[in-house]
């Protein structure tokens, strides 16, 4: 079968591989009838996620009858039992899949423990509406879940990219009283512009105007940051009012600063990322109900053959794109 594999730092390839067998009761093969590209997977083709393990089929976003969870866990150490499924101390446990076992940019996929980590899609939701479910929307869900949102807030999220806009769906289902978006990037700015009118979308220079002229007590009450910079991660806890809630679920290339004396007295409640996305059943209950939608972000599709030329477009960001999918 066809596998794109991580050979070495900057180095991706369409092998030829023998399809995956069941090693363990827990197991299941996945026929992948749709997959994805994340940022993650160029982080590996990077060489900057040192636990990828050379000679791995890349890929943590697909679907096949079922949506795979990015995430591999076990459901009965400490941290499943508490939802936290991202710390799962199992040795498969966490994000295994595409990093340290062959994922799923193939025609098949073994999936550990997956009693725990597949969910079946639901009748009268197609592969394109299920393909982020495990991954970007169940992180978005996550953001969302966690960030303590009230019918009151005004909630500011920072980076309207894919994990952004999945986030926005999410915080969207909370009611809040205001939402604002910021990016960098008008083309973004402009998606959030047509797909949610309701939204008030900001390039970073207007951000802490447009946060202090709509919220009623001097900055956002809750403060989402999905964009990953020093930059964005100093607008977060700037633009965040005293006492707010800070969720950073981006991920950085380096470590960030907490000027504690500048922010002495804002009192402010960090929460940081490494989604537990164990809610698919519910994400997928949304989307079958119409109430969450991702498949505008998926903006091109490319054979399996041709997944080359994707990760071209999808890394160079060409063409407005957002999402690819890849069909096997
Ligand atoms: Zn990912
Ligand atoms: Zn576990």
């Amino acid at each position: 079968m066809l596998a794109y594999t991580y050979l070495e730092p900057g180095k991706f390839a369409l092998l030829d591989k023998p399809r995956p067998t069941l090693l363990h009761p827990r197991d299941a093969i996945v026929r992948v009838t749709l997959g994805s590209i994340c940022t993650s997977d160029l982080h590996i083709l990077h060489g900057s996620v040192p636990r990828a393990v050379p000679g791995v089929t890349v890929g943590h976003e697909m679907v096949g009858v079922v949506a795979v969870n990015v995430e591999t866990f076990c459901g009965d150490c400490f941290f499943c039992r508490n939802g936290w499924v991202n710390n799962c101390t199992d040795p498969d446990g966490g994000w295994a899949l595409g990093c340290r076992i062959d994922g799923g940019q193939a025609e098949y996929v073994r999936v550990p423990y997956a009693d725990q980590g597949l969910t079946k899609i639901p009748d009268g939701v197609t592969d394109l509406q299920a393909l982020l479910v495990g991954d970007v929307l169940a992180t978005g869900w996550w953001a969302a879940d966690i960030a303590e949102i009230h019918p009151e807030d005004t909630v500011l999220i920072i980076g309207a990219g894919p994990t952004g806009i999945c986030t926005l769906q999410c915080v969207r289902l909370k009611h809040p009283r205001r939402i604002i978006v910021c990016d960098a990037d008008p083309g973004r700015l402009d998606f959030v512009r047509r797909h949610y009118p309701e939204v008030l979308p900001t390039p970073p220079e207007q951000v802490l105007d447009t946060v202090r002229s709509h919220s009623a007590h001097g900055g956002a009450d809750a403060v989402l940051e999905v964009a990953g910079t020093p930059e964005t991660f100093r607008m977060a806890w700037m633009c965040a009012r005293p006492n707010a809630v800070v969720t950073v679920v981006a991920l950085y290339d380096g470590p960030q600063v907490l000027p504690l004396p500048e922010m002495y007295g804002k009192n402010l409640t960090f929460k940081t990322g490494g989604v537990d996305g164990c809610k698919c059943a519910e994400i997928l209950s949304r989307i079958a109900a119409g109430q969450l939608d991702t498949t505008p972000l998926i903006t091109h599709t490319f054979p399996l053959a041709d997944i080359e030329a994707a990760y071209d477009l999808f890394a160079h960001r060409r063409d407005g794109v957002m999402k690819v999918a890849i069909k096997p």
